[in-house]
């Protein structure tokens, strides 16, 4: 498995193995270098690739294939003009969706959040600032950004957040230790639109709909305005071909984080 723990092990090794050829054989330096830039690599692209488990399990999609059902996820909300819009879309086609909100945000559209719990959609953690440093955090200080930011959603909404999702799906060390300290369970995505690059709307419709298969979870973003477009004419994709839009929580329920 490409783990964290697994790399530096496999890295660890291979130095050592470097080591006795450069030693006993007379083999170049060089190759005490190669074991530590691999390690470099493969830590900083799992870093950013949430799918690979590489340094906490998160769950990206429902084991079920079979299944007809699909999670759509919005990050970075709410957002005074475009989450409205996207709630009233889903009240629309009947769907649920699943919103991973920053706690400041939460602070300042309190109305908003309120409206999504009442829609019955499900909310999760998507930590208090949303810092870009996020990744160079300690974990005491990650620990606080999601402490407080299910401490804000429990004044607002009486409501004790499960879901955890990581800000810019970024993942290290920290992180992990942070998160082991609460009870939130992870959440990734099987399918990333990229809405928040300069794409076109056509563009980033083909890409969700020709990948979908069932138990996806689909990320997405409720901050800008393309996205809603992006939904309304993906939910009409969805109804016609027989699929339903479901929460995470609903996706994910006979399915345990081990
Ligand atoms: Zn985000």
């Amino acid at each position: 498995m490409l783990s964290f723990r697994n790399i530096t092990g496999l890295s660890i090794l291979l130095f050592f193995i470097a080591l006795l050829g450069v030693l006993f054989a007379e083999g170049s330096y060089i190759w005490l270098i190669l074991p530590c830039l691999f390690w470099l690599v493969m830590t900083a692209i799992g870093s950013f690739h949430i799918s690979w488990n590489y340094h906490l399990h998160a769950t990206h999609r429902s084991a079920n294939k079979n299944s007809r059902q699909v999670a759509i996820t919005f990050d970075d909300g709410p957002d005074p003009t475009n989450t409205p819009k996207i709630l009233d879309i889903l009240k629309n086609h009947r769907a649920s969706a699943s919103f991973f909100c920053i706690g400041k945000r939460m602070q300042e559209y309190p109305e908003i959040l309120k409206r999504i719990q009442r829609e019955g959609h499900t909310l999760g953690n998507h930590t208090y600032t949303h810092s870009v440093n996020m990744g160079f955090f300690g974990s005491q200080r990650i620990f606080s950004e999601l402490k407080r930011t299910n401490t804000v959603a429990q004044e607002i909404l009486g409501k004790h957040l499960q879901w955890y999702r990581p800000a810019f799906g970024v993942t290290n060390p920290a992180i992990k230790k942070a998160l082991e300290q609460t009870d939130l369970r992870a959440v990734g995505w099987s399918i990333r639109s990229y809405d928040t690059l300069p794409l076109s709307e056509a563009f980033l419709y083909k890409r969700i709909t020709k990948r979908i298969q069932g138990g996806d979870i689909i990320l997405l973003h409720d901050t800008g305005e393309k996205t809603v477009a992006v939904l309304e004419r993906l939910l009409l994709f969805l109804q016609q071909n027989g699929w339903e839009a479901v929460s995470v929580d609903t996706l994910l329920k006979e399915e345990t984080n081990d």
